[in-house]
């Protein structure tokens, strides 16, 4: 039976303050709210399950006054020293950090890096959109920097591309194949999410349609016959419905799953029951859980001597996670 794997995660969205302004998102906020080391240890305390701690928040939060106002009063310089900070707590709680971060230097990645079993950054797409013209971050040559950069560090690494943002059809493609051409080069690339745009109220894109199920459908058999068999490729089961045509398309992974908090880029869709996805897979996948770092880079031993023994505590013989944890 072909495999297919998920990850038990809890989210924890340090803080929705963003330099960027997409039209189509609805997670960053002007409130500039940041969550504390005991927020944070107080979140993980409820996910006794969760293997991967995923870090997602706005990027460069801290170009704003008051974030950084805020950062002083908490012994902080910078963002980037509360990330590493959550980032050791968690693995301190038996957790191991995925952080999202947005764009980052070669210096900032190398700084994240010791406390992350993987790291992540969507490429979106690799060409130039109307609705990412307020976002510096969303231009493709820094997010392609900052993946190749990735791949200079070792560090296993999810991309992928958000379907429905104003592309055309070959725009999909190309990105496809950048992000194979990235991996021919490092080979870090653990896995490709392919997310549809969602529409949300009060953002410029509230009146869009997402792409249909037979776009998304034929994205992902794009995505199996550009990308090597060793990336896996993703697709959010809250977000797509019954998987299970996804799967047949070459869809292997099915992201993070929360049984603690919501997916808070998209609240409104609740992650499906395991029960449920398996139901989904009509005895013909078998569903496996995965760390945040994939076999392959267990194997490889991509990862720091700081995380090591957690890995090793939680990884099985196949590299997935070990089923008496
Ligand atoms: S970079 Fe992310 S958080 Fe920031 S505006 Fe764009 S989608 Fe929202």
């Amino acid at each position: 039976m072909k495999i297919v794997t998920f990850s038990r995660n809890v989210f924890i969205p340090l803080t929705n303050a963003c330099r960027n302004r997409c039209a189509y998102c609805g997670f960053r906020s002007d409130n500039h709210e940041l969550m504390t080391p005991n927020e944070v240890k107080s979140l993980l305390s409820k996910a006794k399950n969760a293997s991967e701690a995923l870090f997602t928040f706005g990027e460069r939060p801290d170009v704003y006054d008051d974030v950084k106002r805020k950062l002083k009063a908490m012994g902080y310089s910078n963002f980037l020293e509360l990330v590493r900070d959550v980032n050791e707590l968690a693995v301190k709680m038996g957790f191991l950090p995925h952080t999202n971060a947005g764009v980052l230097s070669y210096e900032e990645l190398k700084k994240l890096k010791p406390y992350n079993a993987s790291m992540g950054l969507m490429l979106e797409q690799a060409v130039e959109l109307e609705c990412h013209a307020l976002s510096p971050g969303k231009k493709p040559e820094v997010r392609i920097k900052t993946i190749k950069n990735a791949g200079k560090l070792l560090i296993p690494f999810t991309t992928g591309i958000l379907i429905g943002i104003g592309e055309k059809p070959y725009d999909r493609i190309y990105s496809l194949e950048v992000i194979a051409d990235v991996h021919a080069n490092y080979g870090h690339i653990q896995e490709v999410i392919i997310q549809p745009f969602q529409p949300k109220k009060g953002t410029p894109m509230q009146d869009w349609k997402p792409p249909s199920g037979e776009e998304l459908l034929e994205v992902v058999r794009k995505a199996r016959e550009i990308l090597p068999e060793d990336i896996a490729i993703q697709i959010p089961p809250n977000l797509v419905g019954d998987v299970y045509p996804f799967l047949k398309a070459g869809a292997n992974d099915l992201g993070g799953i929360s049984e603690v908090t919501p997916d808070y880029i998209n609240p409104e869709h609740p992650w499906p029951s395991l029960s449920d996805l398996k139901a989904m897979l009509r005895n013909e996948f078998l569903l496996r859980e995965r760390l945040p770092i994939y076999p392959k880079f267990v194997r490889l031993r991509w990862f720091s001597d700081e995380i090591a023994d957690l890995i090793y505590r939680l990884a099985d013989e196949e590299g997935l996670r070990c089923s008496t944890t």
